[in-house]
């Protein structure tokens, strides 16, 4: 999933990406609220996280211009102790949660997961479609039980496909959520991972929607 950090005290924003890469998920970092509005504003991230103590624009006024234009991402709040005004705030403005610092980052990591599967129909950290389970608590693949080894990128795209099983999902929304921006490819990177992936997972274990792009699991009704 591609997540935006916006935090200015850099250890905790290097803590942060580091901690979510660790679990998975692409990572873009923001320092400033001008810069993360813009960024929020025009990029398509999966979920924000947002110290609302920023310079330039401070968080609240970053998230109101956000919910004012439509932008729908979840949005995971951390506030400094004792603002309980300011956490009323976020939330009556569209945050969906929030954390208060100091926090642990098992504890940050584990709203990340119920917020992206808040998102879709998932009620557990573990995602499922047929014979394959993606443990998202520890990035592991299974297949029928046995455990399936897959590089960074191929879990972050099966992971993806995963959580978005039933849908056709196109090749650019696939290279936006999987890759960092500034990340050299080739144009048919994409193909070449979904190629890895079924000889890993077997052939059918991720399917093409000729025009659409790759999927799991069944189309949902109703597709395109
Ligand atoms: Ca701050």
């Amino acid at each position: 999933m591609r997540i935006l950090v916006v935090e200015d005290e850099r250890k905790l924003a290097t803590d942060l990406a580091k901690a979510l890469a660790g679990a998975g998920h692409v990572v873009e970092e923001a320092g400033n609220g001008e810069h993360a509005w813009f960024l929020g504003d025009t990029e398509d991230y999966d979920l924000i996280i947002l110290d609302l103590g920023l310079p330039k624009l401070d968080g609240v006024q970053v998230l109101k211009r956000w919910r004012a234009n439509q932008r729908t991402m979840p949005v995971l709040v951390l506030t400094a102790r004792d603002s309980w005004s300011e956490k009323v705030e976020a939330i009556d403005i569209g945050a969906d949660d929030y954390l208060t610092k100091p926090f642990r980052m098992e504890e940050l990591l584990a709203r990340v997961r119920a917020l992206l599967r808040r998102q879709t129909k998932h009620s557990s950290a573990m995602l499922e479609v047929g014979e394959i389970l993606l443990d998202t608590r520890h990035s592991r693949v299974t297949k029928a039980g046995t455990p399936v080894d897959l590089s960074p990128l191929e879990y972050r795209l099966l992971h993806y496909l995963m959580h978005h099983a039933g849908r056709a999902v196109s090749q650019i929304e696939l290279t936006e959520h999987v890759y960092s921006q500034d990340f050299e490819r080739e144009s048919n990177a994409i193909e070449v991972l979904i190629g890895r992936l079924r000889r890993k997972l077997g052939a059918d274990a991720v399917k093409t929607r000729r025009g659409y792009g790759y999927y799991t699991g069944e189309l949902d009704e109703g597709a395109p």
